[in-house]
């Protein structure tokens, strides 16, 4: 497999939310994965037992997620070792981190260019995920990256200087090479948020459902005025943990209101932050 295929399925994978239990149907054909397969995949599903993910052999070519929680024997303490796809979760890049120890850094602003264009909701029984239509980017280091979805973790799964913040939203792009970089924008209570408002309306509370946002959603609306960040290099906080990720978090946080926190604490029905990973040798730039 070529490294732009590979990168192809993660991308596919991020468009899924890496999930297995999100069962739409049609709209996410992984790239490099044929009909014939997805259509095994689809039938592989309605039998599925956890185990029988495990030993799939569809596995170990991103045709099927092994499934993964928050908690217990398949919590993050073992996300690593649930299936050699997950093997990156025992890397030495992992998000999310404590970021402190700061490096004074030339930094240029992100360029955003974003559009009203959040078309999806989803509930993937590890977040809830809103799918963007093409066309709005960011350029970081000359490289265009265009959003995909964005996605919520609570509590916040980095932290600033030790402290931890109610919820944390992640805006990710990929550019055309299949390169990610991921916005990172912590929440606080606080006025209510206009973009969440709308996004709330349609909040799917069951694992596995989605709704149409027939009104495009603006990212754009989740970020704060000011838009000074820290960078470093991580990974995505979720299996496969795939490394190589881009991360800019914002160092302003925005506001949601206490009961806009609660309707999404509620459908999840459990914390969806992976603990803290060890930094190694990164440097934290600011
Ligand atoms: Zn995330």
């Amino acid at each position: 497999m070529t490294g732009i295929a590979k990168q192809g399925i993660l991308v596919g994978l991020i468009l899924l939310g890496a999930c297995s239990t999100y069962t739409g149907k049609g709209s996410y054909t992984q790239p490099g994965i044929s009909k014939r397969e997805e259509s095994m995949t689809r039938s592989r599903k309605k039998m599925d037992t956890p185990e029988k993910d495990h030993q799939s052999h569809a596995a170990s070519h991103g045709g099927k997620a092994v499934h993964w929680s928050y908690s217990g024997e398949e919590g993050p303490a073992h996300w690593g070792d649930l299936s050699e796809d997950y093997a990156a979760c025992n890397g030495k890049n992992q998000s999310p981190i404590n970021l402190t120890g700061f490096i004074e850094a030339d930094l240029k602003p992100i360029e955003f260019t974003y559009h009203a264009g959040g078309k999806e909701i989803l509930n993937n029984g590890h977040t809830i995920q809103i799918n963007y239509k093409e066309g709005s980017r960011i350029v970081v280091d000359g490289i265009t990256f265009w959003l995909k979805q964005f996605h919520f973790h609570a509590p916040s799964e980095n932290q600033i200087d030790g402290q931890s913040y109610p919820m944390e939203v992640h805006l990710v792009h990929a550019s055309k090479e299949g390169h990610l970089a991921v916005i990172g924008v912590m929440v606080v209570e606080g006025a209510e948020n206009k973009t969440l408002t709308q996004a709330w309306s349609h909040i799917p509370a069951k694992a596995g459902n989605h709704h149409a946002l027939l009104v495009p959603v603006a990212a754009a609306g989740l970020l704060p005025a000011k838009r000074d960040y820290y960078r470093f290099n991580g990974s995505l906080t979720t299996p496969p943990c795939s490394e190589g990720v881009r991360w800019l978090v914002m160092k302003e946080p925005i506001t949601a209101s206490k009961k806009q926190i609660e309707t999404f604490t509620r459908v999840m029905h459990h914390p969806n932050n992976r603990p803290i990973q060890p930094t190694y040798a990164r440097p934290v730039l600011q």
